[in-house]
């Protein structure tokens, strides 16, 4: 790791722990250099798992796509950055396996997103259920509505 002071990529580890019911590792550094401490995490990226998509292909999981989704659907509502990774580390944590389809995936981002912001999860719902027509979008909001 760069020392974020002096620059020099020469650090120990002086601890480090899980946090975040351990979707993250953190780190706490020494910079060899100039003594400068300072503090890294590491998030479990599970990239070795396969995302099977509608069609059959197959990817490997990117945890930034999530990322991406999750706050474009909560783009101005009021969910903080705090929410976002936790709702982020329990997608992540909730994938089993080494392989996972996509729609999968989405089911996972939906029930968090239903669970902290109605107009977000709607949002994402519309996307990548692709509602099909009226009716479909009504059942949803009425589930809502049933909360
Ligand atoms: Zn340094």
């Amino acid at each position: 790791m760069k020392c974020p002071k002096c620059g020099i990529d020469d650090d120990k580890v002086l601890d480090s722990r899980a946090v975040r019911e351990g979707a993250a590792i953190r780190r706490r550094r020494e910079c060899s250099a100039c003594m400068h401490r300072f503090t890294t995490y590491e998030e479990i990226d599970r990239d070795e798992v396969q995302v099977v998509k509608h069609n059959g292909s197959r990817e490997p999981f990117d945890r930034q796509k999530i990322d991406k989704a999750i706050r474009q659907a909560c783009g101005k509502r009021s969910v903080s950055d705090e929410q976002i990774r936790s709702m982020i580390d329990r997608v992540v944590a909730g994938i089993e396996g080494d392989e996972v389809e996509s729609a999968a995936i989405a089911e996972l981002v939906m029930k968090e997103l239903h669970a902290v912001d109605d107009v977000a999860y709607i949002r994402f719902a519309s996307v990548y259920r692709k509602f099909t027509d009226v009716a479909q979008f009504l059942s949803a909001i009425t589930e809502i509505a049933r909360k």
